[in-house]
């Protein structure tokens, strides 16, 4: 069985529709399990300013699937959600994005992972840390708890605890 961690997000409405949509996507597909959930952040946009606050949380997957066919699942929620990619970073309806896979480092365009950009983003550690604060990212074989450590604290203020159960 492989491990996954996951990031959701989401910054047009109905936003919290969105999360619960996904997760019983992924909830139905007899390959995954969701072990943990974290509780729904809400966060000033990163990136691309002028869009709304999202919405953001972690899970926690068991899963038989490779790391290409979780994303190939992700990335159909995505479709099946309405996504559409126009500005990079800009608005979604969802985002699936696949943090770390056991210990395995892919570095192909179409999966990077670990995610090239958690270690830098509160709205991934922040979530990360409340369901798995001493997990060693693979790779760069340093703590979430570390890495938050290292975050300005303007960047930490920007994500607050929205909602603990979904
Ligand atoms: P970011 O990756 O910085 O969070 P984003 O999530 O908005 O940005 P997307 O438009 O969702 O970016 O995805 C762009 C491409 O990233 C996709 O085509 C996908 O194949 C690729 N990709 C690379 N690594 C990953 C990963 N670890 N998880 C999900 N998609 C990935
Ligand atoms: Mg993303
Ligand atoms: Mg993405």
């Amino acid at each position: 069985m492989n491990q996954a961690f996951i990031a959701l997000g989401t910054n047009i409405e109905p936003r919290e529709e969105y999360l619960i949509q996904a997760i019983d996507i992924l909830r139905a597909n007899p390959n995954i399990t969701i072990s943990k959930k974290s509780s729904i952040y809400e966060t000033a946009p990163v990136g691309y300013q002028n869009q709304a606050d999202f919405l953001n949380m972690v899970l926690d997957l068991k899963t038989s699937l490779s790391s290409m066919d979780l994303l190939r699942v992700c990335q159909h929620i995505e479709t099946e959600l309405g996504r559409k990619r126009d500005i990079r970073f800009g608005p979604r309806t969802i985002d699936l994005d696949i943090l770390t896979f056991n210990h395995e480092n892919s570095t192909v365009e179409r999966l990077i992972i670990p995610h090239p950009r958690m270690h830098e983003r509160a709205f991934v550690l922040i979530p990360l840390a409340e369901i798995a604060p001493g997990f060693v990212i693979p790779v760069y074989e340093k703590s979430v708890e570390s890495y938050l450590g290292e975050l300005p604290e303007s960047d930490k203020a920007d994500v607050r605890l929205w909602k603990t159960e979904v």
